[in-house]
């Protein structure tokens, strides 16, 4: 009987845990933290908006991919 509320007392210590952690760390959005993020239409990486070659209301990572145009 020891060895079940021991058991008991384990689980429900992992269970507060696991409760604290998930009120305390919800992950922040990506590039919440930093300047505001895009994404670039014809390779897909993501990188900071400031960097961007914009065209037709697309972002490009780089003068090649905003002349090469969106991706599949
Ligand atoms: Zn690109």
């Amino acid at each position: 009987m020891a060895k079940f509320l021991l058991f008991v007392a384990v689980i429900a210590v992992i269970y507060f845990f696991v409760r604290a952690a998930n009120r305390r760390g919800k992950p922040p959005a990506a590039g919440a933290n930093a300047e505001s993020m895009v994404r670039c239409a014809h390779c897909g990486v993501h990188f900071p908006s400031a960097e961007a070659m914009s065209m037709d209301g697309q972002d490009y990572c780089s003068e090649e991919h905003r002349r090469l145009g969106a991706g599949p």
